[in-house]
């Protein structure tokens, strides 16, 4: 049985979907507005070890995810300029053209992390009119009021407008930082529709472009403008999904706060209905213990990781060590070590042949270990106790091929991954390697020992071999 951490219940609670075998999720997907980096993609393997491993226990999920291309403002709380129109004067493009450019980015990027594609795609710029039909059910239902801003939803109408952060409305007063709409009620409510032209506009949250004209904007029974951020997720999960009780929702933890308790208030109140079931967020990645920032110069993409040398798999290996609920911290060392790891793994598998009847003690660990609320550093150590057994071959072949079903780590390519993932080391080993090749050319071997010791100071052994020299960590 499937054990998962609810955010909704503070809970690790058995998982049974409303009509099983049936399973229906609701992933927010990116912003289109710039590059997907290494901290996004940590949060969509996780989503993809939670489906594979509901598919592992039997399930059918269907999953839908949507592309924010529009309505996603700097700031959570509806002020500051739409993320499209800010991304599109930096990249020189349109917002139309940053879009597609970015969703690119990002279907390569998980793509290369084998993670599976999402069974439906739905763009919010595709859902206006829905998104449009939403908001006037909850305009017809009082929930609603107008200002020179735009429509917004009153959250003093929806009883127990915290559930999910558990956060005391009195708190989040005192330690407002929020930039508040002016006109707005209250300081948790929030934007259904925007207006393009908005008389609150400041400054220094210019709401239109330098041409001052929104590049995105639909006419409304309001007025032209745009929708709120929330409202899309509303209206395209519960379209997409056909129902308006979800089994699962996913998202990052800092969604939980404003994003997904915005989403239960207004789908909520338009439906009567209890939104999602389980609630899974996962945490942060951090680089060398910093947030992912422009000004520190640490923001990673896969294509980047990629550029030094590294397979985008060993990435995903690292990304499994960490339980998707604890903050990760990003190393290059750490990126290195799993690369090692996951080149012996590959090599160890390609040794297997002949699949026959696995290893039941193993399969049983390995899902216990994935039915405890993802707990992937578990079961990757019971991959390795499983490769070190004295079971046959044949079967070890058959239960990795089986448990590689929930890892997504390539063991059906194991033979050709084992050739192409090379060893990445510093740069400044690199060079030494190199130095000490063109040594070894001019048969000054002395030399060329010396340099080996060097080498083997920095952390590193090396063998010469027909095939060149080989390189392995101490
Ligand atoms: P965005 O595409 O900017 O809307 O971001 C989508 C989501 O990716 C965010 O809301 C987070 O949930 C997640 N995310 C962003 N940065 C990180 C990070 N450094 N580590 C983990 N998840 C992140
Ligand atoms: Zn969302």
């Amino acid at each position: 049985m499937l054990k998962i951490y609810n955010t909704l219940t503070r809970k690790i609670e058995e998982f049974i979907p409303i009509n099983p075998p049936v399973v229906n999720m609701y992933a927010c997907g990116p912003t289109v507005y710039d590059y997907q980096h290494i901290g996004h993609m940590r949060r969509y393997v996780g989503d993809d070890i939670l489906i594979r491993v509901l598919e592992f226990n039997g399930f059918k999920v269907k999953q839908v995810m949507n592309i924010t291309d529009v309505g996603h403002l700097v700031s959570d709380s509806d002020t500051g300029e739409d993320k499209m129109e800010k991304g599109a004067r930096k990249f020189g493009m349109s917002t139309w053209e940053i879009a597609k450019k970015f969703e690119k980015q990002f279907f390569n990027s998980i793509n290369a992390l084998n993670i599976q594609p999402p069974s439906i795609v739905m763009r919010a710029t595709d859902y206006i009119r829905e998104q449009i039909v939403f908001i006037q059910t909850l305009e017809q239902k009082g929930f609603t009021y107008k200002i020179a801003d735009g429509i917004y939803f009153d959250t003093s109408k929806f009883p127990n407008y915290t559930k999910l952060s558990g956060q005391n409305i009195s708190e989040l007063k005192a330690g407002a930082r929020i930039e508040m709409v002016a006109g707005k009620k209250h300081l948790t409510d929030f934007a259904l529709w925007k207006f393009s032209y908005s008389k609150v506009q400041s400054k220094n949250t210019p709401r239109v472009s330098s041409e001052g004209k929104r590049q995105m904007e639909w006419a409304s029974p309001w007025g032209l403008g745009f929708p709120g951020w929330h409202m899309e997720c509303s209206t395209m999960a519960i379209k997409g999904l056909d129902t308006e009780t979800l089994d699962i929702h996913t998202g990052g933890i800092d969604h939980i706060s404003i994003h997904h308790t915005n989403e239960i208030a207004q789908s909520e109140a338009a439906t009567g209905k209890e939104f999602v079931k389980y609630w899974v967020h996962h945490n942060f990645l951090h680089v060398d213990g910093n947030k992912m920032s422009k000004s520190t110069g640490n923001i990673w993409t896969v294509e980047g990781v990629v550029k030094k040398g590294f397979d985008p798999l060993a990435l995903r290996y690292l990304y499994l060590q960490t339980h998707y609920r604890q903050e990760m911290n990003f190393t290059w060392d750490a990126l290195e070590a799993a690369q090692i790891a996951y080149k012996r793994l590959i090599e160890e598998v390609s040794k297997l042949k002949n699949p026959k009847v696995g290893c039941a003690e193993y399969e049983e660990k390995f899902l216990e270990a994935i039915n405890d609320d993802l707990n992937m550093s578990k079961a990757l150590s019971i991959v390795w106790e499983l490769i070190k057994s004295n079971y046959p071959d044949s079967a070890k072949a058959e239960s990795l091929l089986k448990m590689d079903q929930v890892l997504g780590l390539g063991f059906d390519k194991a033979k050709e991954k084992s050739k192409s993932i090379k060893i990445v080391v510093p740069a400044e080993v690199q060079r030494l390697i190199e130095e000490r090749n063109a040594l070894r050319k001019q048969r000054s071997f002395t030399q060329a020992d010396h340099i080996r010791n060097k080498i083997r100071k920095l952390g590193y052994n090396i063998k010469d071999t027909p095939k060149g020299v080989q390189i392995e960590k101490i």
